[in-house]
């Protein structure tokens, strides 16, 4: 595993725990959506997604799965397992998704 690979798993862990986060503010507004930041493995990105809730509560049942901008998928880390309008579900493979998993599991 690169340097650079570690790093991208991380940033997109990072995001994910901001979008927790903001799900925990949500909750509430039952069937409701939130505004939730790109989990992609590219620092600079900004961008936000509008996700509803219940649906971001399943891909985060996964701890390899994440949220990201069509276009944004990293092929040699992640593999698309959900498409939509505005977001893709994507699931983080091999060495990246261990990291993933490890973080998930921090307390
Ligand atoms: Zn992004």
């Amino acid at each position: 595993m690169t340097l650079w690979e570690e790093r991208a798993a991380r940033n997109e862990v990072v995001f994910r725990e901001v979008n927790e986060q903001v799900a925990g503010l949500e909750q509430g507004s039952a069937g409701g959506s939130a505004s939730f930041l790109c989990e992609c493995a590219e620092p600079a990105c900004i961008d936000r997604i509008g996700v509803p809730l219940d649906v971001y509560e399943a891909v985060r049942a996964h701890p390899r799965r994440f949220i990201v901008r069509p276009g944004h998928e990293r092929p040699e880390l992640e593999r698309v397992v959900g498409t939509q309008d505005d977001f893709l579900v994507v699931e983080k493979v091999g060495d990246a998704g261990a990291v993933a998993e490890r973080a998930a599991r921090r307390p």
